[in-house]
């Protein structure tokens, strides 16, 4: 048995196809005419774009919009003058061809995006791997692989899925992927969640362990795979994915229903989203409005500040997409893990209790804090957008923002320009300090987000990251639930929202608690929402308040997890 990532739930059981790039074996040749050179290059670029625009067109029927954006991006990558002027650039020095120009521009870009701390730009590199290669191919006049024309029952093997590649999937054909590069966060991880492709990724060498032909049986969700396996083992994975499948269908009779316990008490069941090429996949998966839009990215994604005008059309986007249902859109929230290096902020010895989030963006109002909160404003015109104060550790800082609100609204109103009156300004609960002080921020605050990853970290004082101490890393922890009941209690006495949009949320041993501590809103990622509400239905609230009593009444983590385990539905 090999042991991957599992990536993609689901049991595949199939043919190995593997998937190998072709060698491109051009030759680095000195050139004459760089003009004549540079007209092929422009000449393949055109091709490329041409291509991949109709492989993204394909890519949104088979695995949706967010994902036929991953090429599109390509596109632009390709058409972004920093990196076309420096394969251009290459010819004209260095008098080489075009081949040898485009994979040592590409493999400059992608040396430095790999240097990157953020995953998002680490994942650009191997997006101008991709890139790099089929520009080479078109250069070269090397026909690609029709993946499209895999037989049915297909296992893919390659070394890394590119989105290129993905672009062909016929998924019905296909009953697994094995990787030997990814996690679970990867494009390849992405794609096959969305194409419900089963996928085991980061198995060392399995592009050579495997040969075309051999039959696999896998396991999506434990990164289980058997090559060759007895007929036993093959019996045993029809079994499982005949069960796996018989959920599956089960959670669909869970689409389009209210998100309610078994006796009918409704709650509000929404996403985090990262950016908005994910708002269509919260209605896909029916999502009842975003959560948290975690507004970062748009800032790790570009090299210097973005401009009031790009966040408006981004948050513009994001609350038209969801037409009218809420969308909470959390301010800047950088610093701690979140590097944004144009910044060029100093290093700091204890950067998780460090210049972050709001207390940053307080400090930076001009150039970062008002264009920002300017631009939600404009886009609240477009839809129910409310905005979320991330990392409050005190009144003022909510009282800082809500007046720098203020001052903008009587601008706005001045020029005639359109905005939500009544917009929404909560806070995320995810401080030590917030809890303590919840009835204080409870009285100023229009709702509380909690979120737990992060309220986890800073209850225990344990790095989640730190595996020496990431045993104390457990929302199960006493401390934490007592924490979290006490920001709810608080939320339903002053009358706001209480939702909670840290990973717990999504947790079924948790769920039944924060259904009886009085949770409104749970905010969970696109996939989750129908195993969500699978489990709310499963509970009454007198059950789950039943529960949540003997659960608070423990005093290890321990006990606490033992508990939920044992009544887990
Ligand atoms: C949290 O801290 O729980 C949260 C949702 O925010 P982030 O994970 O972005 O810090
Ligand atoms: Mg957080």
């Amino acid at each position: 048995m090999y042991k991957g990532i599992g990536a993609s739930a689901g049991i595949g059981i199939g043919k190995v196809l593997i998937l190998k790039e072709a060698e491109l074996n051009y030759t680095r040749t000195t050139i004459t005419d760089k003009e004549a050179e540079k007209k092929r290059l422009a000449d393949a670029i055109e091709v490329f774009v041409e291509k991949t625009m109709a492989l993204a067109e394909r890519m949104k029927v088979t695995a949706g919009e967010a994902e036929s954006e991953i090429l599109l991006g390509h596109v632009m990558m390709v058409q972004d003058p920093a990196i076309s002027e420096q394969i251009e650039q290459k010819i004209d020095d260095d008098s080489i061809n075009a081949e040898a120009a485009v994979e040592e521009a590409c493999d400059f870009f992608a040396m430095i995006f790999s240097m990157a701390e953020d995953e998002l730009t680490q994942q650009r590199a191997s997006d101008l791997g991709d890139i790099k290669t089929r520009l080479i191919k078109i250069l070269m006049g090397v026909e690609e692989v029709d993946i499209s024309a895999a037989p049915a029952e297909t296992i893919f093997v390659a070394e890394d899925l590119t989105p290129s590649m993905t672009a062909g999937f016929v998924p019905e054909n296909i009953e697994g992927v094995l990787t030997e590069i990814g996690g679970k966060t990867s494009h390849s991880a992405i794609i096959c969640r969305s194409m419900e492709i089963p996928a085991c990724l980061s198995i060392p060498e399995i592009t050579t362990i495997v040969k075309n032909g051999d039959v696999v049986v896998m396991d999506g969700s434990t990164g289980e795979v058997y090559i060759n396996p007895e007929e036993s083992v093959i019996e045993e994975f029809k079994v499982k994915r005949e069960k796996f499948l018989a959920e599956k269908a089960l959670l669909e009779k869970f689409r389009g229903q209210p998100s309610q316990s078994a006796d009918g008490k409704v709650v509000e069941l929404v996403c985090n989203i990262g950016g908005p090429d994910e708002a269509a996949g919260v209605l896909e998966r029916d999502g009842e409005g975003v959560g948290l839009f975690r507004t970062e990215f748009l800032f790790m994604d570009s090299d210097a500040i973005p401009s009031e005008d790009s966040q408006f059309e981004a948050y513009k986007t994001v609350a038209e997409t969801l037409e009218g249902k809420p969308v909470i859109i959390r301010t800047l929230d950088i610093g701690g893990d979140k590097a944004l290096p144009y910044l060029g902020l100093p290093t700091e010895e204890n950067p998780f209790l460090g210049f972050r989030a709001v207390r940053f963006c307080l400090k930076r109002i001009e150039d970062i804090y008002r264009p920002q909160l300017r631009a939600l404003l404009r886009a609240s015109a477009y839809g129910k957008i409310r905005i979320m104060v991330p990392l409050v550790t005190c009144v003022d800082e909510l009282r800082a923002v809500k007046e720098i609100i203020a001052e903008i609204k009587a601008e706005l109103d001045e020029k005639g320009i359109a905005y939500d009156k009544d917009i929404k300004v909560g806070v995320m609960m995810e401080t030590a300090a917030a809890s303590l002080i919840a009835d204080i921020l409870a009285a100023e605050a229009d709702f509380f987000s909690i979120g737990t990853n992060d309220l986890t970290g800073y209850t225990m004082a344990a790095d989640r990251g730190n595996p020496d101490v990431a045993y104390l890393y457990s929302t199960y922890n006493p401390a934490v639930l007592r924490s979290i009941r006490n920001i709810i209690s608080a939320a339903n006495e002053a009358g706001i929202m209480a939702g909670m949009c840290g990973e717990a949320a999504a947790d079924p041993l948790m769920i039944p608690l924060l259904l009886a501590f009085g949770l409104d809103e749970f905010s969970v990622s696109a996939t989750s929402v129908l195993q969500a509400r699978a489990t709310m239905s499963l509970w009454t609230m007198e059950e789950a308040k039943e529960l949540a009593d003997k659960a608070m009444a423990l005093k290890t983590e321990a006990e606490v997890k033992a508990l939920l385990e044992a009544n887990a539905r």
